[in-house]
């Protein structure tokens, strides 16, 4: 059980005094783990402090930070899949210690200094190597919206939405960290008539989707299911999405399978992992099921997960085109929600995967699907905000957006606030749209 203790308590300061300013991502409060490289060096694991990262390698070898054996040895490997495997005591016990020597001004000894690396002097890699990426459809807003535009004359939900969270597999070769470009796949898509070659060229349809994702920590044994009161023991943490899209060759691919091609070129991730400890005070009652919903299987309900299943996580996408970069104007919110209302949570979401025996392993990804506001301008993607391409939206400066277009940025961003506590973000998760190739 993962509780409030005193490193969420909003009176600790660093002497790390970046940390300590109100807007930002990482106070002493949050502390997420991620891995970066300084030129000429090996990768190392870090851990985000206001403006800083300290490498827990030159801590440990400045003698600093001190951890048993086979914690620093795993905290001096270049992922984090050793400490991911090692579960909520490693953890725990890695918070504790980087908490003590980021709050202690009698550690604040110059030789300390030495272990912070300045993040703008950093660049930030995928902290896990992945090993299966699942993503699921889990906003029931954005799944009945998405109903209406694809099959108007059918039921606005599938059957089976209410009673489990459905579920594609995914690419993990293909996912990158926060700063890759997108390039423009291309694509099969529908011919106008069916005696008509089938077009394939650069998605005309490219959409971002606004989504949670969290990595497996310790995993579990093939043929053994996690129940729903195990499920934090196996989650580490957790990060934003942007599961790139391309929807006109995803309406065409996607029958009967699902999404191929339309999603397996490219998937980013925010490179920085926020602990299940950090967001011990942002969980929330899970979502209340509506009246007329299934009966919620025993499977994947318990108590302690109606009081706790959520997390409250305000999400943002801010999207930056290329001539307001030109003129230097920053990027425009385009739409926001809240990962509370998500219809599943991540820990049914990792029971259901297990329910059948499937073995997930330490630094697999799992994500939630597009999170969707209720109201269709605070959808979690462009197909659901612009119906399908026919309503566009205005930037500042005029220029109107429907699919994106070569040059935009996409910036997904997630803060948690709770009055009395320290807010603590995610950081960002962003991708530049890169032109198609030319091929044949
Ligand atoms: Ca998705």
């Amino acid at each position: 059980v993962i509780d409030i203790d005193d490193t969420h308590d909003v009176t600790h300061a660093s002497w790390v005094t970046s940390a300590n300013a109100e807007e930002t991502d990482f106070p002493l409060q949050n502390l997420p783990l991620g891995v970066f490289r300084t030129p000429n060096s090996a990768p190392e694991i870090g851990v985000a402090i206001g403006d800083q990262i300290l490498s827990l390698h030159r801590a440990l070898q400045l003698g600093v930070l001190t951890l048993p054996a086979s914690l620093a040895q795993a905290c001096r490997e270049l992922t984090l899949n050793s400490l991911l495997s090692r579960g909520r005591p490693a953890a725990a016990m890695v918070r504790r210690k980087v908490f003590e020597l980021l709050t202690s001004d009698a550690l604040k000894q110059d030789i300390t200094v030495q272990a912070l690396v300045s993040t703008k002097d950093a660049e930030m890699l995928l902290p896990v190597t992945i090993g299966d990426f699942t993503d699921f459809y889990t906003s029931i807003n954005h799944a009945r919206r998405g109903a209406q535009l694809s099959r108007p004359n059918l039921p606005p939900l599938y059957p089976n939405f209410q009673n489990l969270p459905v579920a594609y597999h995914g690419r993990s070769s293909s996912v990158t960290p926060s700063g890759t470009p997108c390039r423009r796949p291309l694509g099969q898509m529908a011919p106008s008539n069916a005696s008509e070659e089938a077009p394939f060229r650069a998605t005309a349809k490219l959409d971002f989707e606004l989504e949670v994702g969290f990595y497996v920590g310790p995993g579990n044994l093939l043929g053994e299911p996690v129940s729903i009161d195990s499920a934090e023991d196996h989650i580490f943490g957790l990060c934003l999405v942007n599961d790139w899209s391309a929807r006109d060759i995803q309406r065409w691919e996607s029958q009967p399978l699902g999404p191929f091609q339309s999603k397996s070129f490219m998937t980013s991730v925010s490179p920085w992992i926020v602990t299940l400890e950090a967001l011990a005070p942002f969980r929330h009652k899970a979502v209340e099921r509506e009246e007329n919903a299934p009966p919620l299987s025993r499977r994947l309900s318990s108590e302690r997960h109606s009081e706790r299943g959520a997390v409250d996580i305000a999400l943002k996408v801010r999207v930056q085109s290329e001539a307001m970069r030109t003129r230097g104007e920053s990027a425009a919110v385009i739409t926001e929600t809240n990962f509370a209302q998500q219809y599943w949570s991540i820990f049914q979401m990792l029971t259901h995967h297990t329910s059948n025996g499937c073995n997930l392993r330490s630094g697999d990804l799992l994500a939630s699907g597009t999170v969707s506001g209720a109201q269709q301008q605070l959808a979690g993607c462009l197909f659901e905000m612009t119906m399908d391409g026919r309503n566009s939206f205005e930037l500042p400066g005029g220029e109107e957006l429907t699919y994106l277009r070569d040059g935009d940025e996409v910036q997904l961003v997630g803060r948690c606030e709770r009055k009395g506590f320290r807010s603590i973000g995610f950081g960002v998760c962003s991708g530049v749209v890169q032109p198609a190739i030319e091929w044949l």
